[in-house]
C-alpha cells in the first residue's frame, strides 16, 4: 500500500553519499534496485538518476517486516544514518561503495508491478520491448547518462551562442508546405477546409527571413520533420542546432562552429583544437571516395592512371583513353592475407558493385590477379600507391567519381575489418565547395545538392546555364569520423540570382511564386549577404555517448518502422475528428 510522502525531504541523492558523510542523518528517495535478505540482515540498493546507495536493515524487527515487502522498482523513502561499510563489503566499483545507510525508517511510497525486464545494463531484452516500456528502459543507468549528456550539450550550446551575440528565436511548427527534398508532414486545417499546414523540414526560409529582418545572428535548437522512408538510423522527427548569420562567408561560419564544437566536446573531456581541416568535395571524393571521409585512418586512394596509360594491359589502357581512371589504395599489412582471404575480399567488392577488383602483392617478383601485367608495371603501381612490402595494393578502373566511390566503400569495409575505427579518436573535417547541382536521370532535371537557396561560388556563377554540372557551391558539411554531423551554406541574397536558380531547377516563375512567393518578395527589400548551418543534435550526442544508434540518445524515439510503440502512434482517429477536418479516409 502506498504511503504519503509526508514530511520526508531528500537530503542526498542516491549517488551522492561519500565517506565524508559518515555519521550524517540522511533521507534518500528512490526506486528499489535490488533486495538481498541474508537472514538477520537485509541489504536494499536504492536507485535514482544520480546512482545507487546501499541501505541496510539490521537488528530491527519492525523494519525487517517492511523490508520483506519490498520488490524491485517499488518507490521508497529511507531515513537513517550513514556508516562506513565493513572492509569486506566495500564496493570500489560504486561511487557510494564505501558507505551504507543504516535504516531507521523505510516508507513505501508506491508499489510496482514486476517489470517485464530487469532494470540492468545486461538485461537480455529486445528493442521492441524496451521501446514499449520506454519509461522503464529510461531508468537504466546508461540511458539516464545519455539523457543527462544531451541536456548538458544543449545547455553548452545555448551558453555559447548567448555569449557570442546569437539570439534564440522560435520559428513556426505549423508552416507552409514547400516540398523540395523530403516529403512534408501535413496538418489539415479545420478552419480553412481543404487547406494544410506543413511541419517544417527545417526552418530554412524563416531563418533567412530573420536575416532580412535585421536579427543578425540567430540560433535555435529545433525539431524538424521529414516524412522519409525510414533508413537504418533515421527518425521522422529530429533535432537540429540551426544557425544563421548576416554578412557571412563560409569562413565566418567555420569560425563560429569550431569553438562551439570545442565547448560541446569538453562535455566528455575531449579537447577539439581549431582550426578544423578543410577539404574541397572533389578532393574528398578523389582521395577517400566519399563526401564524408573517415580520417581516423589512412588507406588513401591514389590515382595510378599514369602508370597504366601506356602499359601492356589493354583493358586499363582503353578505360583511360576513354576518359576513365585507374585508382587504388594500399592495405597496410595486407600482404599477410591468404589467397582465400583475398578471394573473400574480391567477392565482397563484387557485391558492392565493382566490375573487377585487382590486387597486387609486393614481393620478388610482385604478384597480381592480372597475369598480363609485367613486373615493371606492378612495381610502378606499388610505388605509385606508396605500398610497403607488408602491404597489399587494391585497384579498380572506370569513371573517376564512380571508381573512387567504390574504392571508398571498400576502404571503409577494410578499416572495420582491421579495427582501424578507433572510438577514442575524433577526426573532424569541413568538406567544402560541394557541387551546386546534381542531375537526376529519372526525370531528366537538375536538383539542388543542398537546397535551392545555396549560393554558387562567385567564380562559377557564369556557368549556371552553360555548364551547370561544374558549378561549385558555397556549401559545406561538417564531418566527424565519417558521419555528416552538420551542413550549411552561404545563401543567395540577390533576388535575380535566386530566380535564375529556380529556372535552372526547372521551377517556373509561377510555381516559384506559388511556393516561395513571400520569400522571393522579401529578398527584394534589402537582404544582407548571409549564411548558416544546421548541426544534428541526435547524431552528435550519439557520437559523444559512444552509441551507434541515435535511438539511444532520444528519450522517446520511434522504431525503424516509424512507430511509437509506447504511445501507439500513429493511430486511427474518430469519425468526428475527421469530419471537423473535412477529411475522408479512402481505402
Ligand atoms: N536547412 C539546412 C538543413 O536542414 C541547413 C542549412 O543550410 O543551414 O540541412
Amino acid at each position: 500500500m502506498a504511503e504519503p510522502l509526508g514530511d520526508l525531504t531528500r537530503t542526498h541523492t542516491c549517488g551522492g553519499l561519500r565517506a565524508d558523510d559518515v555519521g550524517a542523518e540522511v533521507v534518500l528517495l528512490g526506486w528499489v534496485h535490488r533486495v538481498r535478505d541474508l537472514g538477520g540482515v537485509t541489504f536494499i540498493d536504492i536507485r535514482d538518476r544520480a546512482g545507487v546507495s546501499q541501505v541496510v536493515v539490521r537488528e530491527n524487527e519492525a523494519l525487517a517486516t517492511v523490508a520483506k515487502k519490498l520488490r524491485s522498482e517499488f518507490v521508497v523513502g529511507v531515513s537513517g544514518v550513514v556508516q562506513r561499510r565493513s572492509p569486506e563489503t566495500i564496493n570500489t566499483k560504486l561511487a557510494t561503495g564505501e558507505v551504507e545507510v543504516l535504516a531507521r525508517e523505510i516508507r513505501i511510497l508506491n508499489e510496482a508491478k514486476t517489470p517485464p525486464f530487469q532494470i540492468a545494463e545486461d538485461s537480455p531484452v529486445s528493442e521492441d520491448v524496451r521501446l514499449k516500456y520506454r519509461y522503464l528502459d529510461l531508468r537504466r543507468t546508461r540511458l539516464q547518462h545519455h539523457i543527462g549528456l544531451r541536456h548538458r550539450v544543449t545547455m553548452a550550446v545555448r551558453r555559447y551562442f548567448d555569449a557570442n551575440g546569437f539570439w534564440e528565436i522560435e520559428t513556426p511548427i505549423l508552416a507552409k508546405s514547400t516540398p523540395e527534398g523530403a516529403r512534408d508532414f501535413l496538418v489539415p486545417s479545420r478552419i480553412h477546409a481543404g487547406e494544410f499546414y506543413a511541419l517544417p523540414q527545417s526552418p530554412q526560409i524563416f531563418k533567412q527571413i530573420l536575416m532580412i529582418s535585421g536579427m543578425d545572428r540567430y540560433f535555435q535548437i529545433v525539431r524538424c520533420f521529414r516524412d522519409e522512408d525510414q533508413r537504418a538510423d533515421r527518425q521522422l522527427e529530429f533535432t537540429q542546432i540551426d544557425v544563421e548569420m548576416s554578412f557571412a562567408r563560409p569562413e565566418s561560419v567555420y569560425g563560429v562552429i569550431e569553438p562551439l564544437m570545442q565547448q560541446v566536446f569538453k562535455e566528455i573531456g575531449h579537447e577539439v583544437r581549431p582550426p578544423i581541416r578543410r577539404m574541397p568535395y572533389s578532393e574528398a571524393i578523389a582521395r577517400y571516395g566519399s563526401d564524408k571521409p573517415d580520417l581516423r585512418f589512412g588507406l588513401e586512394i591514389r590515382d595510378l592512371s599514369d602508370v597504366f596509360r601506356n602499359a601492356e594491359f589493354r583493358v586499363f589502357k582503353d578505360i583511360i583513353a576513354g576518359g576513365g581512371v585507374v585508382r587504388g589504395f594500399a592495405v597496410p599489412g595486407g600482404n599477410k592475407y591468404s589467397r582465400s582471404q583475398i578471394d573473400v575480399l574480391v567477392d565482397q567488392a563484387k557485391q558492392m558493385g565493382f566490375t573487377g577488383l585487382i590486387w597486387v602483392r609486393p614481393g620478388e617478383p610482385p604478384l597480381s590477379s592480372v597475369k598480363a601485367l609485367t613486373e615493371g608495371t606492378l612495381r610502378a603501381a606499388l610505388a605509385g600507391a606508396s605500398a610497403a612490402n607488408e602491404d597489399l595494393l587494391l585497384m579498380a578502373a572506370g569513371p573517376a567519381e564512380g571508381t573512387s566511390k567504390l574504392l571508398g566503400q571498400l576502404r571503409l569495409a577494410i578499416a572495420k575489418k582491421e579495427n582501424l575505427l578507433d572510438p577514442e579518436k575524433f577526426e573532424f573535417l569541413w568538406v567544402t565547395e560541394f557541387p551546386l547541382l546534381e542531375y537526376h536521370e529519372e526525370d531528366g532535371r537538375w536538383y539542388a545538392m543542398h537546397h535551392p537557396f545555396t549560393a554558387p561560388l562567385d567564380a562559377d556563377i557564369e556557368k549556371l546555364e552553360s555548364d551547370p554540372g561544374v558549378v561549385r557551391a558555397k556549401a559545406y558539411d561538417l564531418v566527424l569520423n565519417g558521419s555528416e554531423i552538420g551542413g550549411g551554406s552561404v545563401r543567395i541574397h540577390d533576388a535575380a540570382l535566386q530566380s535564375r536558380m529556380f529556372k535552372r531547377l526547372g521551377i517556373s516563375d509561377e510555381e516559384a511564386k506559388e511556393r516561395f512567393g513571400f520569400f522571393l518578395e522579401a529578398l527584394e527589400y534589402g537582404t544582407p549577404p548571409h549564411g548558416g548551418i544546421a548541426l544534428g543534435v541526435d547524431r552528435i550526442v550519439a557520437i559523444l555517448a559512444g552509441e551507434s544508434s541515435i535511438r539511444e540518445v532520444i528519450a522517446f524515439p520511434k522504431t525503424a518502422n516509424a512507430v511509437d510503440l509506447m504511445a501507439g502512434a500513429p493511430s486511427p482517429v474518430d469519425a468526428k475528428q475527421l469530419r471537423e477536418l473535412h477529411l475522408k479516409i479512402q481505402n
